[in-house]
């Protein structure tokens, strides 16, 4: 029978469940043919972490016609330009504390490309800071935009640190006012399913039957419909990326000091520390493989970067985190976003990058009618199967790249039989070449040129010195120039990141 897709509901109300919310509630504004619901429970906790984004959750906000000021003030956000790198290479051969950003500005746009210039002759200084203003605006804890700037624009690229739950909070309110999502709270203890094998009905736990025509599962790890209802099997990726849990915490910030606008990631024995400044906390958070580090040892590491190593009062957060994806993200009339589809361990922000980049396309796939499922999950599949493989191949390359060789798990990491060939075959590509966009071919690769330029040179990977013709050279050398005229420029004109901070609030709050 070739039914309609009229009512669609959302399985869960953490991040996901509402970027997807307000994806398909924006992408069918307006059609009467459409009702769209999220339900959560009410006594099944989001997760709660999850604070630190990359620049296309702008254009993703701003889509959604959210304010920019409202978001900053009600999320207590900062503005993120880069990541920052400590550690991840052997502290014998480049220093304790070495250390590099992945910016989110790309290399300076020009004609040319610098890398070749860097590569033969401007080694003297970092790759970030031969190629972009944005290193030297992070070390000085600057903003990336003025108060003039129009929302979402800046001087410099741009994300956002933010509280992951008072973001879910605003972004529910944003879908039910402004794209009429309902919202209803019940515990699913079951999922019905019909002959077919589709999705027929959720049962609540207080006998509620619930029948829509179309399920989007954000139930987080537990993967309620398409993992254990639908069983779709989870490609278990741990031998590949092998952190495999987090310990937690939030700490206060000290309001006088500068407030960094960098995520901060610092390497360790068997993984490495997260640290995201807010207006008024610290989100920090020690990953690590429990194959090559203990409980108690992670928990004294992290007390021990919190400089607090004797304290047996700090209550730290145990999370164990699943690393893979399920083999399908879309069976019959089912689709899962967020941890309900898949998670690797947070380096680079991955996790609501692939919901927000899944939730966008689910919404530009949507069905109408049942005969259409067929074809729409084997393309959202094979996009999505796409995508987690580049990703999982960029959050390797960090590893695959250190020299560190002081404990078991940076050497495991290294091993060529945990590097999928795709990776192999450009590492070894880029030992003669220096990376082009023509390297990624498909617009789903996620990561592209410019990010992987970042790490690899960031962390010294030896691609051979080109040969350059003496105009280039002559060319790039006036460029570098020009890019350390406007660094300067910059730093006296953009106002520091917790100035403009507070500019914004005493904006808003003027304004309501
Ligand atoms: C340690 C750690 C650090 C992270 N850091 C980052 C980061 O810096 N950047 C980033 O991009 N991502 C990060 N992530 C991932 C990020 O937290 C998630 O992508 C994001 O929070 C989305 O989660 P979710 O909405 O899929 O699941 P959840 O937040 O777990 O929400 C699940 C929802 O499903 C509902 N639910 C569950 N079961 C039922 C049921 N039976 N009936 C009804 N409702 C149900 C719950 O009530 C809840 O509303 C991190 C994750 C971890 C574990």
């Amino acid at each position: 029978m070739n039914k309609n897709i009229q009512h669609i509901v959302i399985v869960g109300g953490g991040t996901a469940g509402w970027l997807a919310a307000n994806h398909i509630g924006k992408a069918v504004q307006g059609n009467p043919n459409y009702s769209i619901t999220v339900i959560e429970s009410p006594d099944i906790p989001t997760i709660g972490v999850g604070e630190g984004t990359v620049p296309m959750m702008r254009q993703t906000l701003q889509s959604f016609g959210i304010d920019e000021d409202e978001f900053i003030v009600r999320c207590d956000v900062s503005f993120k330009q880069s990541i920052q790198f400590v550690n991840w290479l052997d502290k014998h051969k480049h220093g304790a504390n070495n250390s590099y950003h992945h910016l989110f500005d790309f290399p300076y746009p020009f004609k040319q490309d610098l890398t070749p210039y860097w590569l033969h002759s401007g080694q003297g200084r970092s790759f970030a800071d031969t190629v972009s203003v944005q290193a030297g605006l992070c070390q000085a804890m600057l903003a990336p935009k003025s108060l003039q700037h129009h929302p979402y624009e800046g001087d410099a690229t741009y994300a956002y640190h933010l509280d992951a739950r008072k973001f879910a909070q605003l972004l529910s309110e944003h879908a039910q006012k402004h794209f009429g999502i309902q919202y209803q709270q019940h515990r699913i203890s079951e999922v019905s399913l019909s002959a077919d094998g589709s999705i027929a009905a959720l049962l609540t736990a207080n006998g509620q039957r619930l029948t829509y025509d179309f399920y989007v599962d954000c139930s987080g790890f537990s993967s309620l419909l398409l993992g254990k209802a639908l069983q779709v099997p989870f490609i278990d990726k741990s031998a590949e990326l092998m952190i495999d849990r987090a310990l937690t915490v939030q700490v206060p910030t000290d309001k006088a000091q500068p407030l960094p606008c960098s995520t901060y990631a610092t390497a360790h024995q068997a993984g490495w520390i997260w640290d995201i400044a807010l207006p008024h906390r610290r989100g920090v958070g020690l990953v690590y493989a429990s194959k090559f580090m203990d409980g108690t040892t992670a928990r004294r590491k992290l007390l021990h970067y919190l400089g607090q190593p004797d304290d047996d009062t700090v209550q730290l957060r145990d999370i164990p985190m699943p690393v893979g994806f399920r083999q399908q993200s879309w069976k019959h009339n089912c689709v899962a976003l967020g941890l309900a589809q898949g998670f690797v361990e947070p380096l680079e922000a991955t996790s609501i990058l692939m919901t927000d980049y899944s939730a966008r396309l689910l919404a530009a796939s949507l069905p109408s009618c049942h005969t259409e499922l067929a074809t729409l999950a084997a393309q959202f599949n094979q996009r999505l199967e796409y995508s987690w493989l580049r990703v999982i191949d960029f959050i390797k390359l960090h590893y695959v790249l250190s020299d560190r060789q002081d404990s078991a798990f940076w050497c495991a990491m290294r091993q060529p039989d945990t590097v999928s060939p795709q990776l192999t075959a450009l590492l070894q590509r880029w030992c003669y070449k220096v990376p082009q966009s023509t390297d990624f071919f498909s617009k789903f690769d996620v990561f592209d040129v410019e990010n992987y330029l970042y790490v690899l040179y960031g962390m010294q990977y030896p691609t051979q010195s080109p040969y350059l013709l003496p105009d280039y050279l002559h060319w790039a050398l006036q460029r570098v120039e020009q890019i350390d005229e406007v660094r300067k420029a910059l730093c006296q004109q953009l106002p520091s990141h917790r100035q403009l901070l507070l500019q914004i609030k005493q904006r808003f709050y003027a304004r309501q």
